[in-house]
């Protein structure tokens, strides 16, 4: 092995290992349900070990006359066929069953015997049909509590490895979110939860299952007759490696085939498409004679690997005849020539034969089994993944803002060597609203995303009353800010739910009060449930501007002492966009408030305007200031703000 297979396979354990663990808080139940699987297995095995009794009653001179003969009278008759063997030149000496095993099988019979033994034979039947019926109740009933159980262990896992998942996305930092798209984050909730639920949860459910009935059958088979069973490995073994070579080639006529057949298809597509050109060019003849080209390659291929492939069937037929043909010659001769018993014959073929189920199963597992751990290794990457945005071990808790935010040379990239801020140094005071404009792509977003700490600088620092951000408790900084997006992200829930988000706890009056200031009031008592109607992706559709109030009444009713506002650039009609101004001048009103500003109105009503270019800040001061300096924010005010409505 190389050192890489070592490495991936040790991977493979490591992976295997960590997906177990999602079973360890059921290990119970894991348990009982492995007792169960076992008895499952062992109850199927007797139902086929029924043979030997059932070829006993009807096929030979009944049971042994009494219970007390029976022990002697099973072990002459089984020694027959022992007795038989040395003189059997057909089956090797040293693996002759053992005295002991013939004496366990005389064991089993006499137990099994003393049971169901009746009046008569017709009795004694119909006893060990009973029994045979209460082997097959236990077995079934032993099989139902096992899948049931399996079915629960392998859901609960599959829940909890979703619900870790989902709550490691929400723990991540937005730079996480950067460079992974959104539907390969959904797809590890979904698809690779259910593949490892198929191979770690499912798959090793379904392994211990086909494992324990294979070993049962093994078991029976080398109960039945240990002879027999080094026979058929001897001469079952090189016919397998056969058929396992005429199913390679079998997939690869198929992979062939579909490879042709591709070609055949992109001949009449290219077609289709450029049928203008070839007419045009009159290449009709030419672009037949490559069809034909295909078609004729496809068929002789075709043809000729099918006439190896149909091989296939007779040969895998003839060898298994040949097989069992080998058998029952051996097997027969000992049973006519030595009065072997048949039933044990007959034993040994039903467990030899059933072996063949679970082993396959065993073989395909391994396939669901790999892409189950390739899917469990993703999981993984997901849940170590750490956030790189974390509060200091022993955060100062936030609960105020009494002072001024600060920036100080705070660079930001979100690649590397590709810096979005450059040196930024800004003072933002408390009671100030400060409006940020320049062309866009300058940076004002990513300068208001630092906030909150969505991101975290590359190089310098943003202080809060002197605190460095990273040392302040996160959950409470956050607290402080209400942030009012571009996108109005509403949620699958009621309006009032909808308005809620920030505190969850406000009265039905303090949500009609935030609703009221932020003109939203109106529109959503004339809504079919009012402050009850469901809204969001599968709900009630709202148009633009009501989105926007809502989200406006949002950071009203939190009440943040620190407001973010990213002013949305969408044109909504002269109606709503008075109604959704009015609003954004009442929530800054009073407050201190970072605006990325597109509107005239809202840029008068700041205290502060700071104009940013390329990641830097290029002019900053009054509206009069900046207007008599003929720089930046002039050349923008004539494009950009010279709306008549302000
Ligand atoms: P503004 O808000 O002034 O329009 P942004 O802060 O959105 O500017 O963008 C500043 C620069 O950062 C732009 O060049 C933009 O392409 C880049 N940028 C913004 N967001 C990302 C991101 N998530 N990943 C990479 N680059 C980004």
């Amino acid at each position: 092995m190389t050192d890489r297979q070592t490495e991936g396979s040790r991977g493979a354990l490591r992976t295997w290992r960590r997906l177990m663990g999602f079973h360890r808080p059921r290990a119970l139940v894991f348990a009982v349900t492995i007792v169960f699987m076992v008895l499952a297995a062992v109850f199927n095995g007797l139902s086929l070990a029924a043979i030997v009794p059932f070829t006993e009653i009807v096929l030979r001179a009944g049971l042994p006359e009494s219970a007390s003969t029976a022990s002697a009278t099973d072990s002459t008759h089984l020694a027959e066929a022992d007795a038989a063997s040395p003189q059997d030149a057909d089956v090797p000496s040293a693996q002759r069953p053992s005295a002991s095993l013939a004496e366990l099988r005389a064991q089993a019979e006499q137990q099994f015997y003393r049971l169901i033994r009746g009046r008569d034979r017709i009795d004694t039947l119909l006893r060990f049909c009973i029994a045979l019926m209460l082997i097959f109740l236990l077995k079934n009933i032993f099989w139902y509590a096992q899948s049931f159980l399996s079915v629960y262990i392998e859901q609960t896992a599959v829940r909890d490895i979703r619900n870790r998942l989902f709550a490691s996305y929400q723990s991540l930092s937005l730079d996480y979110y950067q460079g992974h798209h959104s539907g390969v984050l959904v797809s590890r909730v979904t698809n690779d939860a259910e593949l490892v639920r198929g191979a770690v949860a499912n798959g090793m459910m379904e392994l211990l299952r086909h494992l324990f009935a294979l070993l049962t059958y093994l078991g029976f088979a080398i109960f039945a007759n240990p002879d027999l069973f080094l026979w058929a490995l001897l001469i079952l073994s090189p016919s397998l490696f056969v058929i396992d070579r005429i199913g390679l080639v079998l997939r690869r006529i198929s992979r062939i085939s579909q490879e042709k057949m591709a070609r055949v298809t992109s001949v009449i597509g290219e077609t289709v498409r450029g049928i203008r050109i070839i007419k045009a060019f009159g290449v009709e003849n030419h672009q037949l004679r490559r069809f034909m080209r295909e078609t004729g390659d496809t068929c002789r291929t075709l043809v000729r690997m099918t006439r190896i492939g149909s091989l296939g069937l007779p040969l895998t037929e003839m060898l298994g005849a040949s097989v069992a043909a080998l058998f029952i010659y051996i097997a027969g001769r000992k049973v006519i020539t030595s009065g072997a018993h048949p039933g044990y014959f007959l034993l040994f073929l039903a467990a030899f034969l059933s072996m063949i189920r679970p082993i396959k199963a065993i073989h395909q597992l391994n396939l669901r089994i790999q892409h189950g751990l390739a899917a469990g290794r993703r999981i993984f990457d997901v849940l170590d993944a750490r956030p790189t945005v974390r509060a200091a071990p022993d955060p100062v808790p936030c609960q105020t803002f009494r002072d001024a935010l600060r920036f100080e040379g705070v660079w930001f990239e979100y690649e590397r060597d590709t810096p979005v801020l450059r040196d930024v140094h800004l003072t933002i005071p408390q009671g100030r609203i400060l409006a940020l404009v320049g062309p866009s792509g300058g940076g004002k977003s990513t300068l208001i995303n630092l906030i909150p700490r969505f991101y975290d600088p590359t190089r310098g620092r943003i202080l809060l009353d002197g605190h460095p951000l990273p040392m302040l408790d996160l959950a409470g900084l956050r607290r402080l800010i209400g942030i009012v997006t571009q996108e109005t992200i509403l949620f699958q829930d009621t309006v009032a739910g909808n308005i809620r988000i920030g505190r969850p706890d406000a009265s039905d009056a303090d949500v009609r009060a935030a609703a009221q200031a932020a003109n939203a009031q109106e529109f959503i008592e004339r809504l079919p449930e009012g402050y009850e109607t469901v809204i969001g992706e599968r709900g009630l559709r709202l148009s633009g501007g009501e989105r926007q109030r809502l989200t406006i009444a949002r950071a009203v009713l939190k009440n943040p002492p620190l407001l973010i506002l990213d002013e949305a650039t969408s044109a909504l009609d002269t109606e709503s966009e008075r109604l959704v101004q009015d609003a954004v001048r009442r929530l800054i009103a009073g407050r201190t408030a970072v605006v990325i500003a597109h509107r005239l109105s809202t840029i008068r009503s700041a205290g502060t305007i700071v104009a940013m270019a390329e990641g830097r800040i290029v002019e900053q001061g009054t509206h009069s200031e900046l207007l008599a300096r003929d720089g930046l924010y002039r050349r923008l005010h004539t494009l950009q703000f010279a709306e008549p409505s302000a």
